[in-house]
């Protein structure tokens, strides 16, 4: 109809990441409010969002005590910088937690509005120190293939998708390594720790071609997100970090999606047993209930940003928004709320259970690979699970089971041909069996399609 929400949402309002043909077909999905892990649109249709938004809304839809924060401090003090020497209260407060739930001893926070602006940050950062110290050469930055990072010109640079080319992207300097994804990249015949000891050999190259001297960091996921869910292979980090601290490369972890529990600790990089030289974090940060990013720099790049401002007295950078009040208001209430009100114990509780209840449904012979951890997981489906052929054109059969799961009230993520999961951290054992049901009543629908 003419006058719907979504010919009006057609008529003038963009969004990230469609694929335009497919939502013509199927229309926009207009929504009004949320119910727990559910959100319910303009139609009244109810869906279970096993994705949290974009694995952000770890709280659910509905949390009160994360609303009443936020208007506790609109109606104190709803707005401020973190300028020239001024920040509001709640901005250090924030910065005192930050610190005190991350690995360092000592540190310092930047605080943006998204997780693009983070990385963006980290690097510019990097880049300064580089030039203070007289290496201006030492610009470069090593990512991964599939490894993804936002979407302004530096992070989407980082981002390893050949997606990015539409744009002219990356900017000259930023090098893609292999994605460390032992199910698909590993060779015939080579074990696991072959493998990883493969991509440690790759990264030692990458260095002496370069020169160690023209390389600012090395930013990783420790589980990547967006690009399909890749838990590292064994001992990934392990291999890599000491090779990187040889050449005096920082290594930046990259934890927006996987930092406060989505891998049933605070940090990815905690599960995975290594400590960065920074954390990038937003998403799970405020519970999504207000857009915020932070940079979380370390005790050596707290000194050497310290030391590299000095001289000229300023880090010539900020957002208007950096440290907003309300931001960080609703942070430190979406931090304990997760760490003190039981959310990251139920992700560590309910990780055995979603592991168990998706392997059932990866016994489907067109699923070639579950993969993931803590509350992010992916079924990778194929066309031939014992020669790992995946199905033609690269979303198509994804997005058909994600498609159909969303005719059936549940929102899942096409990435590739993998179907993400990634839910909320309040599920109940109800919600998760809902979404196993209407996950596998999909897929086998898909499925018996094209068979
Ligand atoms: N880094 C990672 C690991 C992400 O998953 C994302 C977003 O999904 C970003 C960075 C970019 O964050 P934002 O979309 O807030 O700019």
């Amino acid at each position: 109809a003419p006058n719907s929400w979504e010919a009006r949402a057609e008529a003038h309002s963009l969004y990230g990441f469609t694929d335009l043909p497919s939502v013509r077909e199927r229309g926009t999905v207009v929504i009004t409010h949320g119910e727990g892990p559910y959100i319910v649109d303009t139609n009244g249709k109810r869906y279970l969002d096993a994705n949290s938004g974009l694995w952000n809304m770890v709280a659910g839809f509905d949390h009160k005590g994360l609303a009443e924060a936020a208007k506790a401090q609109y109606d104190r003090f709803p707005g401020y910088h973190a300028f020239f020497g001024r920040m509001s209260d709640q901005t250090v407060a924030l910065s005192e937690k930050l610190i005190e739930v991350s690995p360092y001893p000592r540190g310092k926070v930047f605080y943006t509005n998204s997780g693009s602006e983070a990385n963006d940050t980290m690097v510019k950062m990097l880049w300064f120190m580089n030039r203070a110290e007289d290496r201006p050469q030492a610009t470069k930055i090593l990512t991964r293939w599939n490894g993804y990072h936002g979407v302004t010109a530096i992070s989407a640079s980082m981002t390893g998708k050949p997606y990015n080319s539409v744009f002219g992207l990356p900017l000259p300097g930023f090098l893609h390594l292999t994605c460390p994804h032992y199910w698909r990249f590993g060779h015939e015949g080579e074990t696991e720790a072959q493998f990883t000891a493969r991509l440690a050999a790759e990264l030692e190259e990458v260095i002496a071609r370069e020169g160690a001297d023209t390389i600012a960091g090395f930013f990783a996921e420790p589980v990547m997100g967006a690009g399909g869910v890749i838990p590292p292979s064994a001992g990934y980090f392990q291999a890599i970090q000491p090779i990187l601290r040889k050449h005096n490369i920082p290594l930046i972890a990259d934890e927006v999606i996987c930092g406060f529990g989505r891998t049933g600790n605070v940090w990815g990089s905690q599960t995975y047993d290594f400590v960065p030289d920074a954390i990038i974090s937003s998403k799970a940060l405020t519970a999504g209930y207000f857009p915020m990013g932070a940079v979380i720099l370390g005790p050596e790049m707290t000194d050497r940003l310290q030391a590299a401002i000095d001289p000229i007295e300023e880090f010539p950078h900020g957002f208007t928004a950096s440290g907003h009040p309300v931001g960080c208001a609703v942070a430190l209430k979406a931090i304990d709320v997760v760490l003190n009100e039981g959310l990251l114990d139920m992700v560590r509780a309910g990780a055995p259970r979603m592991e168990t209840g998706l392997r059932e449904i990866a016994k489907h012979p067109n699923i070639g690979e579950l993969r993931g951890i803590g509350y992010m997981w992916a079924l990778e489906a194929v066309q031939d699970r014992a020669t790992k052929t995946p199905f033609a054109g690269n979303l198509s059969v994804s997005e058909r089971i994600a498609n159909t799961c969303t005719d059936h009230g549940l929102i899942c993520r096409p990435l590739g041909q993998g179907i993400v999961l990634c839910p909320a951290f309040t599920l109940t054992d109800a919600q998760m069996d809902e979404m196993f049901a209407k996950l596998d009543a999909a897929l086998k629908q898909v499925f018996a399609d094209l068979a």
